[in-house]
């Protein structure tokens, strides 16, 4: 393995041409979940093309890129190949490893770059790098033992947040601590480098998307308002219900993050809101977020489309919301599984569950569905959303569910 790629800095420069790169250019992303294959969607609109790097044949982005690499990352001929293939190199999923960036680099820009992946890729060292720019984050000790769990116990209190320092999303490698008890059993769960976090007793969770292109120039959404059910995401709203004096806290926060980040691209900075109306730092995707997803509609430019402005080089476009908006997450469990589905699948197949009553969502006029073209439906697995436009976010929230619920 090559060494670990730089720590970064406001100063970072992108080492390749500042020459943007217009439609008719390709555009290549690493991962190929749903944030790709709409990425690839905004892509195409535009006239891009469209080449997809990842492990699994038949995925969400494959369907609408021009080609797809299917290899895992670690396989440099594939990634010579991928980088080689394509004007530019963006990430949907910033798990991808930081070393698979460092590689196409070598080639071809990839953006943002992979300092900023090698940061993101431990919650320790990204929660270090906040605390030491002053930005604000949950209290937090390191914890590489039980030992460790306890001092950071007797220090915080609980009730606490157990996560793995690495490859953790959507809650998955974290456990609860509510009573002193049960530390040895979320020890026994976790057992890697961790932090161990206070769980903020917060009013509300708001996400703010800003972007910063090639020149420096940067654009800001409206701030997200969230909702989690089993720490996946399954409703926002904008604009969010929030005090104005929040809203201005969390844009500064995020605009201070990613100017010292010197990220070209779209960053999702999640916040705590504390009863007193205090912003903590949850974490940082620098990429699209499913947060993000109601600006396809709601907004003059989505974040699909900012993210390619920012990483070509182009001027940003307008962050305007044109109405209020809300989106709910379709997971695999709105399928209807106590449905005995085997009747239409052949006998060889395990049997799928029946799927959601599409009709009955769509016959409110509002509501607009995206389905990720994922073939099996699992629980807890995203496979859609539903968003809806009115003249409040909340009416747009009421929309939205109750098409849901008609599933
Ligand atoms: P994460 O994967 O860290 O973004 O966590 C997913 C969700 O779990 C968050 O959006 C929160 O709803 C919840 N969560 C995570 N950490 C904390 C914490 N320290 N305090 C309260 N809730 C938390």
């Amino acid at each position: 393995m090559s060494a670990s790629p730089p720590s970064p800095t406001a100063t970072a420069v992108d080492a390749h041409a500042v020459k943007p790169i217009l439609p008719g250019g390709v555009i290549g992303v690493m991962g190929d979940g749903q944030l790709g294959r709409m990425l690839g969607l905004a892509a195409r609109r535009m006239g891009y093309g469209f080449v997809v790097f990842g492990p699994e044949a038949d995925s969400p982005a494959s369907h609408v890129a021009d080609h797809q690499i299917i290899a895992d990352y670690a396989d440099r001929d594939a990634l010579t190949r991928f980088a080689r293939s394509v004007d530019v190199i963006t990430l949907e999923f910033e798990n991808v490893p930081a070393q698979a960036a460092m590689h196409c680099a070598t080639i071809t820009p990839v953006r943002p770059g992979p300092d900023v992946l090698h940061l993101k890729q431990d919650r320790l060292r990204e929660k270090n790098w906040l605390l030491q720019r002053d930005l604000p984050v949950p209290e937090f000790r390191a914890v590489s033992s039980i030992d460790d769990l306890r001092a950071a116990a007797r220090q915080l209190g609980t009730p606490l947040m157990l996560k793995r320092a690495s490859w953790g999303y959507d809650g998955k490698g974290q456990v609860r601590i509510t009573d002193p008890s049960e530390l040895n059993e979320a020890w026994e769960q976790i057992q890697a480098p961790a932090i161990a976090e206070v769980l903020v007793p917060f009013a509300c969770e708001i996400s703010v998307l800003v972007a910063r292109g090639l020149n420096g120039n940067i654009a800001i959404y409206e701030p997200v308002w969230n909702r989690h059910r089993n720490q996946i995401l399954d409703l926002s709203l904008m604009p969010a219900p929030v005090d104005a004096a929040v809203k201005t806290q969390a844009v500064a926060v995020a605009q201070q993050v990613i100017e010292a980040l010197g990220m070209v691209g779209l960053l999702c900075v999640e916040f705590f809101v504390t009863a007193e109306g205090q912003v903590l730092i949850n974490e940082l995707a620098p990429r699209v977020h499913n947060s993000g997803h109601l600006t396809i509609e709601a907004c003059v430019t989505s974040q699909f489309e900012q993210q390619l402005r920012a990483v070509c080089g182009l001027p940003l476009g307008h962050t305007t919301l044109i109405q209020p908006a809300a989106m709910a997450n379709l997971l695999g469990d709105v399928w209807h599984w106590d449905a005995d589905g085997s009747a239409s699948s052949p006998a060889a197949r395990p049997a799928l569950p029946a799927p959601p009553n599409w009709a009955a969502a769509l016959t409110s006029a509002a509501v607009k569905l995206h389905l990720y073209g994922k073939a099996e439906p699992r629980r807890g697995r995203k496979m859609g959303h539903l968003t809806a436009l009115a003249s409040d976010a909340q009416v747009a929230a009421d929309l939205v569910q109750a098409a849901r619920q008609a599933l």
